[in-house]
């Protein structure tokens, strides 16, 4: 094993508004796996087996393929930091730090579970809290602002529609597609959003009727509903299934059921990096998943090892 930590990145690691960018490089080299043909960065878990089963790939939305609500942490933090009552005494960095891990933990998850956690820590500091609901709402409105321009941009062409696509995402789509994999879509974002945005990003096509996301009585919607469902309706076993995604939820959710899980550690704010987001990579990595990628610069490669 090779590997070689930059230093400065590390730091950034720690600083939560800081892009979220970090690099770390590390290639295990496996004794059933090469790795060789790999130009960028690579991570397996020392569990890690190759599935010649696998018929079934779900994908998260949000940073796993899209990028047109990169930089949603920097909507959500801020506001948290100023809704939220101070403590005498208490550092801002602290505070922020804080939020920032609750943000992050929850990842994947619905949008509404971030806002119930923020919520109980207005009340644990003695705050009157508004309703969950409320604060998503406010939370989309900030967002929407954000992301308007991206969204006409893209719409009209004055915009390149792929660069809002994680770096290489329609390569693998091609490739999965073309070897008859059934391709499903699971995002903790509200589904009509999700609709109209892969859409826009011209990948509707590759999932069909499998795009599925929050509702707004998020009872009714998680990403292990989505799983369940997908092995109940093809029969298939847990092992059958192969899933991408960026966050602890769909990482964890494919794991229970025996499924291979590949974490997308992406650097959303600086797309093509070939970094690693080194809170992502931790956090997937410590929730199991079989193998950690900067993006799909490597696709095929990956490929050949998921599929040998
Ligand atoms: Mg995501």
């Amino acid at each position: 094993m090779e590997e070689r930590e930059d230093s400065r990145s590390l730091k950034h690691a720690c600083v939560p508004s800081a892009g979220l960018t970090t690099s770390l490089f590390l290639r295990m080299r496996l004794p059933m796996v090469s790795t060789a043909s790999f130009r960028g960065l690579v991570e397996f878990n020392p569990s890690f087996a190759p599935r010649r089963l696998i018929g079934h790939v779900l994908f998260d939305f949000d940073g796993t393929l899209s990028l047109i609500r990169q930089g949603w942490p920097d909507v959500m933090l801020p506001m948290f930091v100023d809704m939220l009552p101070k403590k005498n005494g208490e550092a801002e960095d602290e505070v922020r730090q804080m939020l920032f891990d609750d943000i992050m933990r929850l990842n994947g998850k619905q949008t509404i579970y971030q806002m119930i956690q923020f919520s109980e820590r207005v009340k644990e500091r003695g705050g009157e809290a508004r309703d969950p609901l409320w604060y998503k709402k406010e939370y989309l409105r900030r967002l929407d602002e954000r992301i308007l321009h991206r969204i006409e941009g893209i719409a009209k062409g004055s915009l390149e529609r792929d660069d809002f696509l994680v770096f290489g995402a329609r390569a693998l789509l091609d490739k999965l597609a073309n070897r008859g994999l059934k391709l499903y879509l699971a995002s903790g974002t509200d589904e009509p959003f999700v609709k109209k945005e892969a859409e826009l990003l011209d990948l509707s096509r590759y999932f069909n009727e499998h795009i599925y996301g929050a509702k707004d009585d998020y009872k009714t919607f998680s990403k292990k509903m989505v799983i369940d469902r997908i092995l109940r309706e093809n029969r298939i076993e847990g092992a059958e299934l192969l899933a991408f995604g960026d966050g602890y939820v769909e990482i964890e959710n494919t794991k229970e059921v025996g499924g291979l899980a590949v974490a997308v550690a992406s650097d959303e704010a600086h797309n093509g990096s070939g970094r690693m987001d080194e809170w992502k990579r931790r956090r997937l990595m410590g929730v199991g998943a079989d193998i950690c990628i900067p993006d799909y610069r490597d696709c095929e490669p990956l490929l050949q090892v998921l599929f040998p």
